[in-house]
């Protein structure tokens, strides 16, 4: 249960770490869109480290406590994105099996299914300004190395996604709430798109 303990762990990291970030998520929420993404990330991401933490301690293997984590997230986040990020997490824990723990090759396939979740579910593709504009390139330094040593491609990929969330300062949004804002999104980054690099920069650190 050693790697439940990590992934208990990491989803703490990015509890604290979002939480030190609300108000910039907030800001950014507020110009493309309505302003509660700092908060929903906050109140997500502390619901899922709640739920880890009882998973973690009632025995559970790391499946059984990244699905508990993503279920208490779209639960208690609110919001589109608690219900993008609870079902991402869920399709990763879909990858993970409960008996042995996964292999590198494992986290990369539940990383892309992760992915297909939020895009089957939000229908957002590459360009439409959100947090696929983060995650698609993301997932792609894993999928290009599938066999990496996974700990040490996330911290790569944490810094492709970051440059990637700040890119999409140049993108018109067309999905969500913000396509109502039209250009006047132009110049500011999507929130949804900061945050995934907000999350993944802390996951990466946690698990080193
Ligand atoms: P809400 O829009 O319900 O207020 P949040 O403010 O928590 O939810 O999240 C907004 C973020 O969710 C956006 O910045 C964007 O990244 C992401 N998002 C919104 N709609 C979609 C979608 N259809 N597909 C993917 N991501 C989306
Ligand atoms: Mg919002
Ligand atoms: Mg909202």
């Amino acid at each position: 249960q050693e790697l439940a303990a990590r992934a208990r762990a990491a989803i703490g990291a990015a509890a604290e770490a979002v939480a030190q970030h609300e108000e910039r998520l907030a800001q950014l929420d507020r110009v493309g869109g309505d302003g509660d993404h700092g908060r929903g990330m906050v109140r997500g991401l502390a619901a899922a480290h709640e739920a880890a933490t009882s998973a973690t301690e009632a025995g559970a293997a790391v499946g059984a406590v990244v699905r508990a984590a993503g279920a208490a997230w779209s639960d208690k986040a609110g919001g589109t994105s608690g219900a993008l990020w609870g079902a991402a997490l869920e399709a990763f824990a879909s990858a993970l099996g409960d008996v042995r723990p996964p292999t590198d090759a494992e986290l990369v396939d539940g990383l892309t299914r992760a992915r297909d979740a939020i895009v089957e579910l939000g229908g957002a593709r590459p360009g439409d300004k959100t947090m696929v504009d983060a995650i698609e390139p993301f997932v792609q330094v894993f999928e290009a190395e599938p066999d990496a040593p996974f700990a040490q491609t996330l911290v790569r990929a944490t810094a492709v996604a970051e440059a990637a969330a700040e890119a999409t300062a140049d993108l018109v949004a067309t999905k969500g709430r913000a396509r109502t804002h039209g250009t006047r999104t132009i110049g500011t980054p999507d929130a949804g798109a900061v945050s995934f690099g907000i999350v993944a920069r802390a996951v990466a650190e946690s698990l080193q």
